[in-house]
């Protein structure tokens, strides 16, 4: 059989432990004997990211910016622990937040559905995508503790030195305070990147803050998103047939939990780290969590939302075997070439993402799976196998759909 051509490389972004094992029998199972991999690689393990004084990351990042397409590994941010581990000259940066801001995106993360592992919630049929907010509000707050009586202001002061003044609260006794910000700027570009992934993904936008209590603050990003969608989106949308829908936060909690999912849910930053963990955690497991992280200007880094599961590369090392879930790490490879096979007109390539995921899925439906998965399925017949035997599980169902093209 023919390999499928490509033409223009992914950015190939390899990272750390258990999940850089995985990386490599996923290339060499599911990618290298079906597709002619173009890849431009960057190596995101520590040590030569360590090696490099962390000048690898900013370098995978710019060619990210230059192709468009990249696929990452999980990667270790270094704490004082890794530190010691790895010798490390510096506690080098999270690769993520490194590639975030040279990329200034947004992420939208969503779950991979398959039967046998069932929503908590009984009517979720398709998945749920948050798109989270990454800038700013109480994560860039200044706050202080207010220790008796005294009147608490918000003061602005112009560059021309004129002021504005608002009075927060007169205090009579001790109390609390916190100042939060936003930057117009940052909420036009999650709002672009929010309409463009919806279009991209054909899903329905939902967008929800507190405006009716907070009448400047979120109010603004109901207005900006507003604004954005009436004069470049609402066309795209109608042409698309897919709607924008605005709504209060807690009407869209109520919606969200009695809907069927299949829409993208963007929330902003506080919103979108609380909902994001519900999400995943009543979808199943974090395991099968997608990720992938969208500038505004159109540009795809494609990864799993989990870590580099640190516990069984231990194992891993120590001889043991281990059954660690390789889904979403697939399905970052297979969003990546999709995506990649969108930009360059190649309907093969795109084929055989659709594929590999569709062998991905009736491998587990047919009842082989990692243990994660087994602990919580509710199929009868149940093969918890490991990651290897598992991905040669899938290989053998992508033959099969590969040859029936
Ligand atoms: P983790 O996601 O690796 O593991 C969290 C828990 O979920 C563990 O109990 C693990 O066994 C389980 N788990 C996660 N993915 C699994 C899979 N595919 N199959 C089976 N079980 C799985 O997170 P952690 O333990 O907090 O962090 C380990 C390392 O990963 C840290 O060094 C951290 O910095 C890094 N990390 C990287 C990313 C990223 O690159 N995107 C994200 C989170 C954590």
């Amino acid at each position: 059989m023919d390999k499928i051509q490509m033409k223009t490389p992914l950015v190939e972004m390899d990272g750390d432990e258990m999940t850089r094992i995985l990386w490599k029998m996923i290339k060499e199972e599911l990618l290298i004997p079906f597709v002619d991999l173009k890849t431009e690689y960057y190596d995101l393990g520590l040590e030569y990211r360590d090696e490099t004084d962390d000048q690898v990351t900013v370098d995978s990042a710019m060619a990210a910016k230059k192709y468009g397409v990249a696929v990452k590994c999980a990667t270790i941010t270094p704490n004082a622990a890794r530190v010691k581990e790895y010798n490390l000259k510096e506690m080098w940066k999270s690769p993520n937040g490194t590639i975030r801001a040279i990329m200034d995106g947004t992420v939208f993360r969503a779950p991979i559905i398959v039967k046998g592992i069932e929503p908590n919630v009984r009517t979720w049929k398709k998945p749920i995508t948050i798109a989270r907010h990454a800038y700013g509000d109480v994560y860039k707050a200044a706050e202080m503790k207010i220790p008796g009586p005294g009147k608490c202001e918000l003061v602005y002061t112009a560059a021309d030195g004129s002021e504005q003044r608002e009075l927060i609260h007169d205090f009579q006794g001790a109390g609390i305070l916190q100042g939060q910000h936003n930057l117009n700027e940052s909420i036009e570009s999650f709002a672009r990147s929010c309409f463009n992934y919806a279009l991209d993904t054909m899903q329905d936008l939902w967008f929800s803050t507190k405006d009716t209590i907070s009448k400047k603050y979120d109010h603004t990003f109901k207005d900006i998103f507003q604004d954005i969608y009436d004069k470049e989106y609402e066309e795209k949308f109608k042409k698309a047939g897919i709607t924008y829908f605005y709504t209060l936060i807690d009407d869209a909690v109520a919606r969200v939990i009695k809907s069927e999912g299949g829409y993208v849910w963007a929330c902003k930053n506080y919103d979108g780290d609380v909902m994001s963990d519900m999400i995943a955690t009543a979808f199943g497991s974090l395991s099968m969590m997608t990720s992938v992280l969208v500038s505004p200007d159109g540009k795809f880094e494609y990864e799993a939302a989990h870590g580099t599961v640190q516990r069984h590369y231990y194992k891993y090392l120590a001889g043991e075997e281990t059954s660690t879930n390789p889904v979403a790490t697939i399905f970052a490879w297979s969003g990546a070439l999709r995506k990649r096979g969108e930009l360059d007109g190649l309907t093969e390539l795109m084929q055989f993402s659709e594929n590999l995921e569709q062998a991905t899925i009736d491998t587990i439906e047919q009842g082989t799976m990692t243990k994660d998965l087994s602990a919580i399925s509710t199929l009868q017949n149940v093969n918890a196998v490991n990651s290897l035997e598992f991905i040669q599980a899938i290989r053998s169902n992508l033959e099969k759909l590969q040859a029936g093209k």
